[in-house]
């Protein structure tokens, strides 16, 4: 059940086994959503069930890859005839699976020269050994505007038997002539409690991965990067900006500016602290299931201590610190800022 792996897709990939089912794949897709939510993984997958050598119940097509055949084990390795990925130059090159024409270095772009390559070279050719030809390109984004061009004819008359699946974190910077001739499939953010879930099974402790679900903004791949120590010393950050006292200026002055060091920490912390303020929140409405196990103590103490209008307060002062430093402000004034409003707004 390899699709199964891929969590909460289910309307994506609902419709893309049915027309496995129906032996229908449309000749191009567009899996479109934010990155680390499984779009590639699902693209990959297709290839597989499209190829897969199991039988499938009662003689029915496959809807979901064996994983184990000879074709699925080949895709899985890159190593089958018909099933082709292009990516941008660099990775290609790295992987020694392309280079550049003309002795030039690669580009981090998909370039018109590749998308030649897989149109007269291998697209011209018959099937070598599978049922299906499925070219995967991931990041489509990454194709520059002659190579985006250069693929309209094959998207708009693509040869028997081939599906196209483009992958792509912001699709909408394809041209809209691309967008238009591909069928597309959205996929959302991962839940929190999902992403969770995933982590614990991938090994992370619960609380840890809590912490670093809270973060992730829906993206397994995202959270699966995330190093140890800085959610460690980020939880820390925030159960310590929790429990200062606001009528030692010094202290929390002392907070903004170790804190604001660093833009990338700054805006975390602040992630972190609109979970917890959510958690706060829902300790004073009766509810006992906390997204931040790792920061209940002080949750609980904040919820005792404020009152829900104070930290409702708090949380937005928290979104306005985001805020400015998503428009570039500087993080220190930014949480000084924040921290202003806290003790003295009111
Ligand atoms: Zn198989």
């Amino acid at each position: 059940m390899p699709f199964a792996e891929l969590i909460a897709q289910d309307r994506a990939l609902g419709s893309l086994r049915a027309a496995l089912r129906r032996g229908a794949l449309h000749h191009a897709y567009l899996f479109g959503g934010p990155a680390g939510v499984g779009k590639g993984t699902a693209a990959r997958l297709l290839a597989q069930a499209a190829n897969c050598e199991a039988p499938g119940e009662g003689g029915a097509l496959r809807d979901d890859p064996c994983g184990a055949c000879a074709a699925c084990r080949k895709i899985a390795r890159d190593a089958h005839p018909d099933v082709r990925v292009l990516a941008e130059e660099r990775e290609m090159a790295r992987a020694g699976r392309w280079e550049p024409r003309g002795g030039r270095a690669p580009s981090r772009e998909i370039v018109v020269d590749q998308i030649r390559d897989l149109v007269d070279r291998r697209l011209s050719l018959r099937r070598f050994e599978g049922r299906r030809r499925v070219v995967v390109i991931d990041p489509a984004d990454a194709m520059n505007a002659p190579a985006q061009n250069a693929l309209l004819k094959t998207l708009e008359e693509p040869p028997d038997d081939t599906t196209l699946v483009l992958v792509s974190s912001s699709p909408d910077s394809l041209l809209p002539t691309i967008r238009s001739r591909c069928l597309r499939l959205a996929f959302g953010p991962v839940p929190e409690a999902a992403v969770a879930a995933r982590l614990v099974s991938a090994g992370r402790p619960p609380e840890r991965a809590a912490l670093a679900a809270a973060l992730s903004g829906g993206s397994i791949g995202r959270a699966l990067a995330m190093d140890d120590e800085a959610l460690v010393a980020r939880r820390d950050a925030v159960a310590r900006l929790a429990g200062i006292d606001g009528d030692r200026t010094l202290d929390w002055l002392a907070f903004a500016r170790e804190q604001g060091e660093d833009r990338e920490e700054a805006e975390a912390i602040g992630e972190l602290l609109l979970v917890f303020w959510r958690d706060v929140l829902a300790l004073q409405a009766g509810g006992a299931a906390l997204a931040l196990a790792g920061l209940s103590d002080a949750a609980r103490r904040a919820a005792s201590g404020l009152a829900p209008l104070e930290v409702l307060r708090r949380r937005a002062l928290t979104a306005g610190m985001l805020a400015a430093l998503r428009r570039n402000g500087a993080a220190t004034l930014a949480l000084e800022r924040m921290l202003v409003g806290w003790f003295h707004g009111r």
